[in-house]
């Protein structure tokens, strides 16, 4: 089980979602941040490396 908190990368947003595998993660965190943030925030996301599967500080594993 994976946790991954929009806070880690979008500082204020309290949003934060629970899946089995990365890909699940993934496919909520791009949906999210296209209603919440757009399109701008996924490319920065993206331009800053900070992708939500292998960055450290967004995704924790939990049990
Ligand atoms: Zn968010």
């Amino acid at each position: 089980m994976r946790l991954f908190e929009c806070g880690s990368l979008v500082p204020g947003c309290e949003w934060h979602t629970r899946a089995d595998n990365d890909a699940e993660i993934v496919r909520r965190v791009v949906e999210h941040m296209r209603q919440a943030h757009g399109e701008t925030m996924i490319r920065e996301m993206m331009v800053r490396g900070a992708e939500p599967v292998r960055g450290t500080n967004a995704i924790a594993a939990t049990a």
